[in-house]
């Protein structure tokens, strides 16, 4: 049923929790799982503050390798990550297509999420738009 699992992480709990999903569907389909991370718009200029740039960037990166640590250890086959640049849902939606995903696991929340909303703008847009199907994930409130 599923060949190619896309779990997109900004790295928050939430989407951690997304990723635990992601990794259960992969094993049972013996699918590849791929995570992405994208740095958002707008894009800090480089030359301004390379430090600030760098350091969203390894956010990016250690998020994405705590996925793939997940995945390895959890015995997923094959395991893909990658950093993309842009406005987070389109980023998503393209490398859907590229990559012919056919499952995205994603949390309701990431980083920034009020609670009052139901779901997080990005996971909102993606839902909407995906031309496949979208597992959200959510965690216990803390109260
Ligand atoms: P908002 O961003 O709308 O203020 P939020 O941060 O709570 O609210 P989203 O950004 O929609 O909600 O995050 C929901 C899920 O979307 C995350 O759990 C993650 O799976 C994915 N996501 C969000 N931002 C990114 C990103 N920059 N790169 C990759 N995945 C992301
Ligand atoms: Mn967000």
């Amino acid at each position: 049923m599923y060949d190619s699992i896309l779990v997109p992480t900004d790295g928050s709990d939430t989407a951690q929790a997304a990723v635990d999903h992601a990794i259960d569907h992969a094993k049972r389909y013996d699918a590849t799982l791929h995570t992405l991370y994208v740095v958002e718009e707008p894009p800090i200029d480089e030359g301004d503050a390379p430090e600030v740039l760098d350091a969203i960037e390894s956010t990016g990166e250690r998020a994405i390798q705590d996925v793939i640590d997940a995945a390895r250890a959890a015995d997923v086959g094959t395991v893909e990550g990658s950093v993309a640049e842009g406005a987070p849902y389109r980023a998503i939606l393209e490398y859907v297509d590229q990559n012919d995903i056919d499952l995205v696991v994603m949390g309701t929340h990431g980083r920034t999420g009020l609670d009052r909303y139901l779901l997080g703008s990005v996971t909102e847009k993606v839902v909407r738009s995906a031309p496949v199907p979208v597992l959200t994930v959510g965690t216990e409130p803390a109260d």
